[in-house]
């Protein structure tokens, strides 16, 4: 049950906003945890802060027309939406892929601005990105897309007003392709406009890694919490993108087994572990399925079509996309013998999964929480190219193992505050939440 002033609050996000599933649903999980806080500061509801949050400052809608490889015209859709400044220039990703609508970004955009708030740098929140489509496409096609995708954005962004990222589809290739553009539009080498570089120009050690790595660390805390550790775990991880192989890879060095993994086409089963090396040769080097991986390593199966969450592990680390962990999927992994759960990517358990997750007693780290990491550790970068610094690799990866730390134990203090202890979807939220409401109150209303 929704708090009575929070319930007509979100009644107005549903009219105002119609058919933005994904945007409802991050604003109602926001909602439900923070009632609370309103009975401690009336000054929020009295100066409409929630209102405020729920609303983006800016929405950029634009045309990107390129040209294919067969020179016929291609013409995709464009999004940045600008959703709140209040504690820093706007961060947050990129993505490319087919589903996206102004609904998902929202949705990304919304849930950001907690994020960022939860790792305590100075950066707001932001999300955007195209239904353009990499899978399939040339270098050059890919090149072509992202010239015309900046050849627009280009006037939104900078160091100090937005500052765009990697996400679903939108890795190493195409931030390179983006930043080019962006440079030789502007005639600037400005780093500081976009994160996840490659180390030779710009790029900060350990961004590539960063969220996987750092869910890892979250669902470390969160283990110790509980007396044990990632050691001898078995673990189940969904997708094999960007967050999916590093989260595999530090699980692996903390000692833990991945059985499996999964992209669009299904999962692959590996009951002597993941071979890191060959998954990352196929997705990475080869840009391939997953199918490849069982046709090269003898004793793995590839089950096409199915969900990962059939597969029992201890651990589980949705890192593909949102709304993958259905009620259902969370029941049959609860009674499997679920112990933990660190969501690498954003959203990815529905709203009923979450209440088996958390009626069971599962060790649960929301992905607002629990892939902080990689926009921490973009934040890092940008600190790094403000003062045209480079950090070695150990020293950034403590630096974003002391984040995850820090964000696990406020989550759980916060939680504690409120009297709903273990809870981390509430201490994440109402951490987030009220850090960014008093900038707000003190900036004014603007
Ligand atoms: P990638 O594009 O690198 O990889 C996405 C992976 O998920 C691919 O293996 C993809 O398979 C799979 N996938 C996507 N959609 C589905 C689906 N409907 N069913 C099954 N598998 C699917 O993206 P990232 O790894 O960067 O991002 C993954 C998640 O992590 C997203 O939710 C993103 O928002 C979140 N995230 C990413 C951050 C980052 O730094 N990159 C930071 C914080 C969160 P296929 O190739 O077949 O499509």
């Amino acid at each position: 049950m929704l708090h009575e002033k929070l319930s007509s609050i979100y009644d107005n996000v549903l009219r105002r906003n119609p058919g933005e599933i994904e945007f409802h649903q991050a604003v109602r999980e926001v909602l439900d945890s923070i009632g609370p806080v309103l009975g401690k500061h009336p000054e929020y509801a009295e100066s409409k802060i929630i209102e405020r949050i729920c609303e983006p400052e800016r929405q950029i809608i634009f045309r990107v027309p390129w040209m294919d490889d067969q020179g016929q015209v291609q013409i995709n859709r464009g999004f940045r939406v600008e959703f709140n400044s209040a504690l820093g220039p706007y961060k947050g990703g990129l993505r490319f892929h087919p589903s996206v609508y102004l609904g998902i970004v929202k949705f990304l955009g919304f849930e950001q601005i907690f994020k960022n708030s939860l790792t305590g740098l100075p950066i707001g929140g932001g999300k955007g990105g195209s239904d353009f489509d990499p899978k399939g496409r040339s270098d050059r096609e890919v090149m072509r897309f992202c010239q015309s995708f900046m050849t627009e954005l280009y006037r939104h962004i900078g160091e100090y007003t937005d500052v765009p990222a990697g996400d679903t589809g939108v890795g190493g290739r195409e931030i390179g392709y983006l930043f080019g553009q962006y440079k030789r539009i502007t005639n600037r080498y400005e780093s500081g406009v976009i994160t996840g570089k490659g180390l030779v120009y710009g790029g900060a050690q350990v961004r590539t890694e960063a969220t996987g790595y750092g869910c890892v660390f979250f669902v470390d805390e969160m283990l110790k919490a509980r007396g044990t550790s990632f050691d001898g775990k078995r673990v189940v991880v969904s997708g094999s993108g960007n967050v999916a192989v590093y989260a595999i890879e530090k699980v692996e060095q903390l000692g833990g087994l991945v059985v499996a993994c999964s992209d669009s086409s299904g999962y692959v089963l590996d009951e002597k572990g993941i071979d890191l090396a060959l998954l990352k040769q196929i997705k990475q080097v080869e840009r391939g399925r997953l199918d490849t991986y069982a046709q090269r390593r003898d004793h793995a199966t590839f089950v096409p079509g199915r969900s990962v969450w059939e597969v029992p592990g201890e651990v589980a680390l949705p890192s593909a996309t949102q709304n993958e962990i259905t009620g259902d999927d969370a029941a049959t992994m609860v009674a499997n013998g679920l112990v933990a759960v660190g969501e690498g990517a954003n959203m990815p358990t529905t709203p009923e999964g979450i209440k088996v997750f958390q009626e069971a007693g599962i060790a649960y780290g929301p992905g607002k929480a629990a892939n902080a990491g990689g926009v921490a550790t973009s934040a890092l970068e940008m600190q790094q190219n403000a003062s045209r610094d480079s950090w070695t690799f150990e020293f950034s990866e403590q630096r974003l193992q002391e984040i995850m730390r820090d964000i696990h134990d406020r989550c759980l203090s916060t939680a504690d505050e409120y009297g709903m202890p273990g809870n981390y979807v509430a201490g994440a939220n109402i951490d987030g939440f009220r850090r960014v409401a008093d900038a707000m109150l003190a900036l004014g209303l603007i």
